[in-house]
């Protein structure tokens, strides 16, 4: 299914990311992981791309084997790193080949300590892949935007008129880089609509599970963690169960938010586990948290 399609359809709307494994044992773990997340019926599951392109190969092979055999909707990562025009368009071949409908057109991160550079005969920011996508394939295409600015960007106003770029060029939908202010979020899809930038935004969560491991996501995507949330879990350092606990109960109460607030759905960022996810997307199933803002809403369509 295309995911416009699906906007269109379905609220809320869940989905989860997901990265291609690096072994069997890893290959073990997602697949448990998507076992115990499809019966939350996602409306889709996005597969990444790794850094520097490093995962082409099982990125693609990934996203077809989910397709075919466990019958999910998936949206591929595919970032500009590390390739030209044409070895990008072969990597797109494939997926329309295997029917994968729908793509998450990205610029892609250099290595760590380094500086951006496209490569030569590619492309130099995600506007510019997915105005080739649109030119030349039929996929609905997905886009990233940051709603506490891009780490490079000088200013806001500067990121959401290339993010406006992204959009003219024919992205269909777009997907946050994880935050944890949901008013920073709110903020940013104001100035969005301000900017003329009318797509479906999808929040991007990632549910806490390990303090230590989110300190060094948010270093490199640029999000702030509130100060009580903080203070919350120093304390409760050295107690995994807790921490992860915390985590579940914090991403629940922005989702419960952001869905009251009317956004279309939530993103969740698995890093390929299950039971923070599953435990999250549970208890808003069983709230309906979304209830009231589709209600009042003349886009509704259906609510389970
Ligand atoms: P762009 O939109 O190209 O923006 C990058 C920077 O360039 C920004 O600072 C922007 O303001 C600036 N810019 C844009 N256009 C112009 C222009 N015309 N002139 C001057 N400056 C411009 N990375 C991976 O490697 N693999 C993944 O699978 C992956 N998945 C992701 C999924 C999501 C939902 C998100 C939010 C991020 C993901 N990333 C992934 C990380 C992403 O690749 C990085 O955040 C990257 O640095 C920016 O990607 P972008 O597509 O937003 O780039």
């Amino acid at each position: 299914m295309r995911i416009s399609d699906a906007l269109a359809t379905q609220r809320p709307f869940f989905s989860f990311e997901f990265f291609p494994p690096k072994d069997d044992e890893g290959s073990l773990r997602l697949f448990e992981s998507i076992a115990a997340l499809a019966p939350l019926r996602p409306a889709f599951v996005s597969i990444t791309y790794g850094a520097g392109g490093s995962t082409r190969i099982r990125t693609v092979a990934l996203a077809k084997q989910i397709q075919a055999e466990i019958g999910l909707t998936v949206v591929a990562h595919v970032t500009c790193i590390g390739a030209d025009r044409a070895e990008l368009r072969a990597v797109f071949d494939d997926l329309a080949r295997a029917g994968v409908e729908n793509v998450l057109a990205l610029r892609g991160d250099p290595p760590a300590g380094s500086v951006f550079q496209a490569s030569p005969g590619g492309f130099a920011h995600a506007s510019e892949l997915i105005a080739m996508l649109r030119r030349n394939y039929g996929f609905c295409i997905g886009a990233a935007c940051h709603p506490e600015k891009h780490l490079e960007a000088a200013t806001i106003e500067d990121d959401l008129r290339f993010l406006k770029l992204k959009a003219d060029a024919g992205a269909d939908f777009l997907v946050s880089q994880l935050f944890f202010d949901n008013s920073r979020f709110f903020e940013f899809e104001r100035r969005a609509r301000a900017e003329g930038i009318e797509l479906p935004i999808l929040p991007g969560l990632m549910p806490i599970t390990n303090f230590a491991q989110i300190q060094r996501f948010v270093a490199i995507c640029g999000a702030t963690i509130p100060p009580k949330l903080s203070v919350e879990m120093e304390t409760r350092k050295g107690d995994a169960r807790a921490v992860e606990d915390l985590g579940v109960a914090y991403a629940s109460m922005q989702a419960i938010e952001l869905l009251e607030a009317g956004v279309p759905g939530i993103h969740f960022y698995t890093l390929n586990r299950s039971p923070a996810t599953r435990a999250i997307v549970s208890s808003l199933l069983a709230a309906s948290a979304w209830r009231p803002a589709f209600a009042a809403s003349p886009s509704t369509i259906t609510s389970r």
